[in-house]
């Protein structure tokens, strides 16, 4: 719920708006997992809150720990027993956690294993902002930044996904600042555009993995539908309209994407841009596809060196305990977890 929505439940029963504020409180911020928690409310309202609605919470199924300790993968089990994975991941003063939208995805491009597992449904708001709670529960920390990365397309939840990171941005909750919340899409148009005309002040990662739309639309099937010149004109459109600078996230493949006429193709493409620009090296989900070598990654980012662009290349995190996109959960089903547990 987000404050709003506790305000009409408050003043359904009579209650002064300020109890809602408190509630919202002890929700978010405090984490409570049970309304008896709640010191300040008389036992009698807690006892009518208990008999309205419900605290809901996602249970862990697995936490595995990489061996360098910077990074921790849950796989929860939703109500309904489906299961869905987050990470948490430390790097320097940045405590980043990345939140799964839906449970598999419809887009099925080639190189992911959430889209392996085909659409199963979307996340409510209260399962995203669960996965967030779950983590600073289990681990005794706060996050700093969010990143909506784990499974799914935000963007096909488009709803649930925004009022998710209202309640995770607002200052009487957990108050993660919008501008440390990035929403990745695989660039759905339509949906870009509606981002910008909202105004959203989260920041826009598109995940584009190729510059050319023979090679993307063999590597994400959605690229059929919105190729690379719309997708282009709709980030512009955001960018001018919002002023962020955008993330491309680009998925590196060994010897389908990774080529110095690749690298030409892309500069070319975002040409007096200010933009970011993602290296992600490609985590092997099968035996068909490898990781590129550190050479080709180098010898791939000097073109842009002298653009105004920053690019940085994302170090794998958590190779050994299969942290990326949907990983944990192929592994789980196809091996019943080859991994221990590390709690
Ligand atoms: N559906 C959204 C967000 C979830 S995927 C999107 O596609 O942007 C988040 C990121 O993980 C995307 O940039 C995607 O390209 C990347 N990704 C998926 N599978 C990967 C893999 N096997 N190795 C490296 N990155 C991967
Ligand atoms: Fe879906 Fe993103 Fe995976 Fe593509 S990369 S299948 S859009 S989760």
């Amino acid at each position: 719920m987000t404050l709003e929505e506790m305000e009409s439940l408050m003043e359904s029963i009579g209650q002064p708006k300020y109890r809602a504020a408190q509630l919202f409180n002890w929700i978010y911020k405090r984490a409570i997992l049970s309304f008896d928690e709640m010191t300040n409310f008389a036992k009698s309202l807690r006892q009518q809150l208990d008999n309205m609605a419900d605290i809901g919470y996602i249970s862990i199924e697995k936490q595995v720990t990489s061996t360098d300790e910077q990074t921790t993968k849950f796989l929860f089990k939703l109500k309904d027993g489906l299961c869905v994975e987050s990470v948490f991941m430390i790097d320097g003063k940045r405590r980043t956690v990345c939140l799964s939208s839906q449970v598999g995805c419809a887009l099925r491009c080639s190189f992911c294993a959430t889209g392996k597992m085909g659409f199963q449904r979307n996340l409510s708001a209260g399962e995203i902002v669960d996965q967030l709670l779950a983590i600073q529960r289990a681990l005794n920390v706060e996050a700093t930044n969010i990143v909506i990365m784990g499974m799914g397309e935000p963007f096909l939840n488009y709803d649930e996904v925004i009022k998710a990171c209202d309640i995770i941005s607002h200052d009487k909750g957990i108050a993660i600042g919008k501008r440390k919340i990035t929403i990745s899409t695989s660039g759905l148009v339509p949906a870009i555009k509606r981002f910008a005309d909202d105004g959203q002040r989260y920041q826009l990662a598109i995940s584009l993995n190729a510059a050319d739309d023979e090679i993307r639309n063999k590597l994400m099937p959605i690229n059929k539908k919105y190729p690379l010149n719309e997708l282009i004109n709709a980030a512009r459109y955001y960018a001018a309209k919002s002023r962020h600078r955008i993330t491309f996230e680009y998925v590196m493949i060994g010897g389908i994407n990774d080529r110095i006429e690749d690298a030409l193709k892309l500069a070319k493409l975002i040409k007096g841009w200010k933009c970011k620009i993602n290296i992600i090296p490609y985590n092997a989900i099968d035996e068909k596809q490898d990781p590129p070598s550190e050479e080709t990654m180098s010898a791939f980012i000097r073109p842009f060196l002298k653009l105004n662009v920053v690019i940085s290349v994302r170090r794998s995190k958590g190779v050994d305990i299969n942290a990326a996109c949907g990983q944990l959960y192929y592994k789980h089903k196809e091996n019943n977890f080859i991994l221990e547990v590390d709690k």
